[in-house]
């Protein structure tokens, strides 16, 4: 059976302490992972520490550049192994996770080497008050120890998101991948020492939240920045950990995005763009649309078309052809995506399609399967359509005017991403500037250039990364002042 063990200063560290990593395809253990506790934890933050001021610290930027180069090559040479231990432990099906999961875990990496190439800072020379001169500039230094700590959703992608701007800005990083899924960041060691990128810049340890890995790392006093991505409610736990010693987050968290479809849009291409945001990875992305409003005049046309497309998802084994819809990443998370199943169920939703368990083949049936739903029918005020509820599911209500889908829109904690479909330029920029989120789309879903800003508004996050906002974050901006 494959063991997770911790990646630590170069080292594979087992602890005894191990927990089971499941596939959720059909419930079967895939390997056995080893929970970090304090000492592991203190002993990675050692092992980051050393290695800001060994031989990571001494680089060029341009040695820094050719190892991440090296590491995203290394990705795409070993792409099928990668693949592969993402697949089993998310269930993905083999389309989605080749397209999107391991290409940009390992794009990620060159984007911010090349990024790091061109850095702006600032500098002036200035008159002083004795008729003299100084220089002043800005100087960009690493922040030090950044703790990474990671969700299951997109488990490569996500993470080296983060990895990557951390070590091209020259940080040292101590990742801690959800116990979910802890396959390809165990996965990126190997590829780190392979690369010959210095021990310690790397480390991973394997773990819970609370009272584990996640809490011992993010209390720890030797990190010096946080970067999340995950629930609301466990930035909550995280920011309170922070807040010893002062320490930066950046934080990716939750939403419960809107769909907004104007009368005039291209409805095929709209169609297909809400059945992508709500349905794409079973439901399991945070930019994913679990809100749908649709202008009356199209809006009966749109629930049915809507809900062909979506019986037409074939849910099975990742590798087999055909399949194009995966099951939810645990039986812990199907029995809280059926709960808000029940729930619409009891508070009267229309049920347009799906709203229970599929019937899966011999073999299948253990896995967290349910079924893509499509809801009509309910208040404003349900959970189900105010809680983020992470599953294949979205509801569809009518509007009828500009003002007043946008008061719909906003009226949620969260304000991480909207999608918008309509033909009129006009209504696209006010929808753009009247939505309170990080990302508006108009006319597309889930894309962005790799150079501009990511982050939610509201409840949905803590600052932007991307491009140059990452600097922001990864850095430390020193100000320097020369008296000539
Ligand atoms: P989660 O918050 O349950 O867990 C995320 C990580 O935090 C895991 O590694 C977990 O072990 C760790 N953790 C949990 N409690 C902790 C604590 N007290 N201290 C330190 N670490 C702790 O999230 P999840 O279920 O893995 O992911 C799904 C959530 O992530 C959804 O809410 C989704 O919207 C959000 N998400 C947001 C973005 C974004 O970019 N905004 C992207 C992906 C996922």
């Amino acid at each position: 059976m494959t063991e997770f063990k911790n990646f630590i200063d170069g080292e594979w560290v087992a602890t005894g302490r191990t927990f089971e990593d499941r596939n959720p395809v059909d419930n079967s253990v895939i390997g056995l992972v080893h929970e970090a506790g304090q000492a592991e934890i203190d002993t990675a933050v050692r092992a980051a520490q050393a290695a800001l001021d060994g031989p990571w610290g001494n680089l060029t930027v341009q040695q820094r550049v050719d190892l991440l180069y090296g590491v995203a090559d290394e990705i795409n040479r070993r792409f099928d192994d990668f693949l592969a231990a993402e697949i089993a432990d998310t269930g993905k099906p083999h389309a989605l996770a080749s397209h999107v999961d391991i290409p940009r875990g390992a794009a990620n990496f060159k984007v911010f080497a090349d990024m790091i190439r061109n850095v702006p800072t600032e500098s002036f020379s200035m008159a002083t008050p004795d008729v003299g001169h100084a220089l002043n500039y800005g100087v960009r230094t690493p922040r030090g120890v950044i703790a990474v700590v990671c969700p299951w959703n997109l488990p490569l992608l996500l993470m080296t998101w983060k990895v990557g701007p951390a070590l091209a800005c020259g940080n040292t990083v101590v990742v801690k991948p959800s116990e979910e899924t802890p396959a390809t960041a165990t996965l990126l060691g190997e590829v780190m020492n392979k690369v010959g990128v210095p021990k310690g810049v790397y480390n991973v340890v394997h773990g819970f939240g609370p009272d584990s890995a996640g809490a011992f790392l993010t209390a720890h006093p030797g990190v010096n920045a946080i970067t999340f991505t995950g629930e609301t409610r466990t930035g909550e736990a995280i920011m309170k950990a922070a807040a010893n010693g002062v320490r930066p987050v950046s934080f990716e968290l939750g939403g419960k995005n809107a769909g907004i479809v104007f009368a005039d849009c291209d409805f095929d291409a709209a169609v297909a763009g809400i059945a992508r945001s709500a349905f794409e990875n079973t439901g399991q992305v945070c930019l994913g649309t679990e809100r749908v409003y649709v202008q009356r005049p199209i809006y009966e046309r749109f629930v049915d078309a809507l809900a062909v497309r979506v019986r037409s998802l074939r849910p099975g084994r990742p590798l087999d052809e055909g399949t194009t819809f995966g099951p939810l990443i645990s039986q812990e998370h199907r029995s809280k995506v059926l709960s808000y199943y029940e729930k619409a169920r009891a508070e009267g939703a229309v049920v347009v399609t799906g709203g229970g368990v599929p019937d899966m083949p011999a073999g299948l049936q253990a896995g967290a399967w349910v079924e893509p739903t499509i809801w009509t029918g309910l208040p404003e005020t349900s959970p189900v359509i105010r809680e983020e509820i992470f599953g294949p599911c979205c509801h569809i209500a009518p509007f009828d005017t500009e003002a007043e889908v946008v008061v719909k829109a906003n009226d949620t904690p969260y304000g991480l991403a909207a999608t918008v479909w309509t033909r009129d330029a006009a209504v696209a920029h006010r929808m753009g500037r009247a939505l309170d989120v990080g990302i508006c789309w108009i006319n597309a879903w889930f894309l962005r250039d790799l150079r501009t800003a990511f982050g939610g508004a509201k409840q949905s996050g803590i600052g932007r990364e991307g491009g140059v906002h990452s600097l922001e974050f990864y850095t430390e901006l020193r100000n320097v002042c020369v008296k000539l």
